[in-house]
């Protein structure tokens, strides 16, 4: 959680935000788990009355290939840009709510990186999956119903 009750007071006011997401916000997600605590980095800046938080995240995670379910490792880096606001009127995804001038940068980040994170998980892209029968692994063996 970060203070960023004075950036949105002052026009022109900026604060460096640097954390590791922290593990607990990460539990219980779905075929993904983060091999380390992803690294964010970036800053909230009000310019002209709009604060707009601009970040970087970059992690690594594990999933698992879509056809043969073995472990995927993948690294990742993107960067995004929101805008921050106290609260909003409207349902809006694209704005970030501070409540009370808290800025949760794990759950504004975690958010981020699922949607950016590929729906799809190969471990190579001529993966030959599993028998659908039997449930051989066809990359490293064969069997009689292929
Ligand atoms: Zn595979
Ligand atoms: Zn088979």
């Amino acid at each position: 959680m970060f203070d960023i009750s004075r950036i949105f007071e002052n026009s022109g006011e900026q604060m460096d935000i640097s954390c590791e997401m922290s593990s607990e916000s990460t539990r219980g997600l779905k075929g993904i788990a983060f091999v380390r605590p992803a690294s964010l980095s970036g800053k909230v800046a009000n310019r002209a009355g709009i604060v707009t938080l601009s970040y970087t995240a970059s992690g690594t995670i594990t999933t698992q290939c879509d056809r043969c379910l073995k472990d995927v490792v993948r690294d990742f880096e993107y960067g995004f840009e929101h805008v921050v606001v106290r609260s909003v009127q409207h349902d809006n995804d694209e704005y970030i709510i501070a409540e009370d001038g808290m800025l949760d940068m794990d759950s504004a980040a975690l958010d981020d990186v699922l949607l950016e994170l590929p729906t799809k998980n190969l471990c190579s892209d001529d993966c030959k999956g599993l028998c659908p029968v039997c449930g051989a692994d066809l990359n490293v063996t064969k069997c009689e119903h292929i």
